[in-house]
């Protein structure tokens, strides 16, 4: 299986500046049109559950696939944290995206008080079941999780490679015990403080297929340097 390589461009990033991967709601379709024929994939960071509605401000599914966009990330701790987005919602949102042809990456981690306390099994636990809850075990393989330690995230704290190989072959576990098929056959990315530097060692272990990217995406040249450290 090739490594996947997800660039996250939270809220960076115009139109103008928008050339290539992810992208925020504003710059997908000049994303996508720019994409086109590269292998690039271009996703969205949030959809709403349902196809239509009176949800002022939210984006559906439909209106993501209009643009050609192929994925949507579900669940990034800052969406959790700031938007209040529950594990009820993303039970609904994860097959709703399956449902609508878009690839849904689901992030999961702890923080560091549930880390130190010992409580990171729980809550991965915990979001796994509640998130992929009304997933048919048939359909798990088409999600790609991401293992997002809160911590790591933007504060260049990386988890060591025994952390990060621990908490994603946990999470495989957790997939198996739904469809051991869908355990060997789902990605499951690292993300936190993914840099050029560290990208080489957290690729090449044994369950980690690929790196969702936050600021080192934000550059072409550090961003082409991870996707390049990934194994062939
Ligand atoms: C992220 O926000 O998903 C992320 C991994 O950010 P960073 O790479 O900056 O830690």
């Amino acid at each position: 299986m090739s490594s996947l390589i997800a660039a996250n461009w939270k809220m960076h990033k115009t139109v103008a500046e928008a050339t290539a991967v992810c992208a925020p709601f504003t710059a997908l379709a000049a994303s996508v049109h720019r994409c086109r024929d590269t292998g690039v994939r271009v996703l969205a960071q949030n959809m709403h559950e349902l196809p239509h509605g009176a949800f002022t401000g939210e984006v559906s599914a439909p209106m993501l696939l209009e643009l050609g966009v192929d994925g949507v990330l579900l669940g990034h701790s800052e969406r959790r944290e700031h938007f209040a987005e529950s594990d009820q919602a993303l039970a609904a949102k994860v097959p709703a995206a399956l449902d609508a042809g878009l690839t849904p990456v689901l992030c999961v981690g702890e923080t560091a008080a549930e880390r130190a306390r010992g409580d990171t099994e729980r809550k991965l636990r915990d979001q796994i079941q509640q998130d992929l809850a009304a997933v048919a075990p048939q359909r798990l393989a088409e999600v790609v999780i991401a293992y997002e330690p809160i911590w790591a995230i933007g504060t260049g704290v990386v988890a060591t490679p025994e952390q990060a190989q621990e908490a994603i072959a946990f999470i495989r576990a957790l997939v198996a015990d739904r469809g051991a098929e869908a355990a060997t056959e789902i990605r499951i990315l690292y993300g936190g403080s993914v840099t050029p530097e560290n990208a080489g060692e957290l690729l090449a272990l044994a369950d980690v297929d690929g790196a969702l990217v936050g600021s080192a995406s934000l550059a072409a040249d550090s961003f082409a340097a991870i996707a390049g450290s990934a194994p062939q």
